[in-house]
């Protein structure tokens, strides 16, 4: 990492090289803008890199290949006489460092090219900017040597960490999504609490390893923020998977023995249960790490921890923004954090640019069955007063997820009645992370019901999934 000479002024200083920190850098090199990006870690990429998106995602795709290959027969493929299929662990945890590697070395390609002053160390704000100049407190990671940094703006893009119930430390039994991602084994049996993204991903991972899974969520249903249709579908899979689903379930206790770690909790009709696992992965949502970047001595504001900014992501203390997981009201998504970063560039840059359109971000959660989502639920339609026409098509009427052997799912679309207007997207089965795409692009542009009903979608392909979808918004799908 870079060593800053004290009488550089940057054009803007990032406080974070996650999604949102080292997007938003290259974008500001790219429109001319001189920039320091800084970051506590050794490595740039943030959580996404390390212990988020892509080591689960690498996981995942593990995950699925072992599942298809437990069914190979299924598919004509036999492994002879001898050949006894087994999962080599520690080569899979290799792969999934290998994919870490290889993206590290191209952020730190990418921040040559760019010309971006990468600066290793903890920051922290110093105040309010002096003479329109902001002062950055550089604590660096080796050595503890403090150093200064000055720019014309400041990004915040710190993100954020994985909370704990209270009373309990990460460690031993008692897993995160960093130290789940760090065994040594597949364990016996794992008890998840929490069933956002983070913990059904997890919990999907794990039992096609094997494991045997139990997820507990507090809420009525798990992946709460989804289409309750959506929830449902994946209960009813996971459980046809062997996974032990409990909703409503409220955890008052984790114990921790010399063979396994003990759950209470009260159950759904208030009933005192408890379970038992080898491991517990706590996955009750992410704190933004807010408190120790000097925001206090500046106008900054916090909603409990989260920054506030309006929609050029600017924040109340003039010249400092905040992008990606810290924001206040933005969904905790790389993409998002990283679009949040384009935003705030584009504004110091004074170029053209759109703020984050909090109704057009696409969800993914790629368990198996995958989920895909953007737009409103149908709930969410009726709420805000929209008369609407609701779409439903199985993958069991797809030829391609018969190729694929894939039929658990549906895409299911919710429109305005009078106008046609797509209002919302949800799909839960194959490659739905994937099929997403095509239903934000098309909210994008305000496409409607009767103009997709003719947008030719090949054959045989996944997507021909979305054109029944629409069709069926008017009861005229053809494949089921
Ligand atoms: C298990 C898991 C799976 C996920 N999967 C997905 C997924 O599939 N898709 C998706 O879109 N999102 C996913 N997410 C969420 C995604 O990881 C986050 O939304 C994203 O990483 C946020 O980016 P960020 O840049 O805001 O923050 P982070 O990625 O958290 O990066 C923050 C960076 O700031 C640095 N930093 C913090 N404070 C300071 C400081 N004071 N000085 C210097 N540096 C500092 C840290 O070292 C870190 O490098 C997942 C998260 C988890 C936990």
């Amino acid at each position: 990492m870079a060593e800053t000479n004290p009488e550089t002024i940057f054009d803007v200083a990032v406080i974070g090289g996650g999604p949102a920190g080292y997007t938003a850098a290259i974008r500001g090199a790219e429109y001319g803008l001189k920039v320091a990006l800084i970051d506590a870690s050794p490595r740039l990429g943030g959580t996404c890199l390390h212990v988020g998106c892509i080591p689960t995602k690498t996981l995942l795709f593990n995950a699925e290949l072992w599942d298809y290959l437990k069914e190979a027969e299924e598919y004509g493929i036999r492994f002879g006489e001898t050949g006894k299929l087994s999962l080599d662990w520690s080569a899979v945890q290799m792969r999934k460092a290998a994919v870490i590697i290889k993206h590290v070395k191209g952020l730190e390609f990418l921040m040559k090219k760019h010309r971006i002053a990468v600066i290793g160390g903890y920051a922290r704000l110093t105040g309010p900017a002096q003479d329109g100049v902001h002062t950055v407190d550089v604590t660096a990671s080796a050595g503890g040597v403090q150093s200064q940094v000055k720019a014309k703006n400041v990004i915040l893009a710190s993100g954020s960490r994985a909370k704990l119930l209270p009373g309990l430390t990460a460690g031993g039994r008692i897993l995160t999504n960093i130290e789940i991602l760090a065994l040594d084994r597949v364990p016996h049996s794992l008890l998840v609490i929490g069933a956002g993204a983070v913990g059904v991903e997890f919990a999907s991972i794990f039992r096609s390893f094997g494991a045997e899974v139990t997820i507990l969520e507090f809420l009525p249903r798990m992946v709460p923020v989804e289409d309750e249709e959506i929830s449902k579908e994946l209960s009813r899979v996971f459980r046809k998977r062997g996974i032990d689903v409990n909703v409503g379930a409220k955890v008052e206790k984790v114990e921790t023995t010399e063979s396994c770690v003990r759950v209470s909790y009260a159950d759904a009709s208030g009933k005192a249960q408890a379970k038992e696992a080898e491991t517990v992965l706590v996955a009750v949502g992410r704190a933004p790490q807010t408190e120790d970047v000097g925001v206090e001595k500046t106008r900054v504001e916090l909603d409990r921890g989260f920054v506030k900014v309006n929609e050029w992501q600017e924040t109340a203390e003039p010249g400092v923004y905040a992008i990606g997981d810290i924001v206040a009201g933005l969904p905790q998504l790389a993409h998002v954090g990283a679009m949040s970063g384009m935003v705030a560039m584009a504004k110091i840059a004074g170029r053209m640019y759109r703020p984050v359109r909090r109704d057009r971000i696409p969800s993914c959660t790629y368990t198996d069955p995958q989920i895909g989502s953007a737009g409103l639920t149908e709930a969410q339609a009726r709420e805000k007063g929209h008369a609407v026409k609701v779409g439903k098509f199985p993958f069991a009427g797809n030829s391609k997820a018969t190729i694929v052997g894939s039929h658990d799912g549906f895409v299911k679309i919710v429109s305005d009645a009078q106008y046609g207007e797509i209002l919302g997207v949800h799909i839960i089965g194959p490659q739905a992370t994937e099929l997403i795409a095509e239903a934000v692009a098309v909210m994008e542009l305000e496409g409607t019901v009767d103009e997709l009903m003719f947008t030719i979608h090949a054959h045989p392909t996944l997507s021909e999934a979305m054109l029944d979808g629409y069709a069926a918004v008017e009861g005229l799908q053809i494949n089921a």
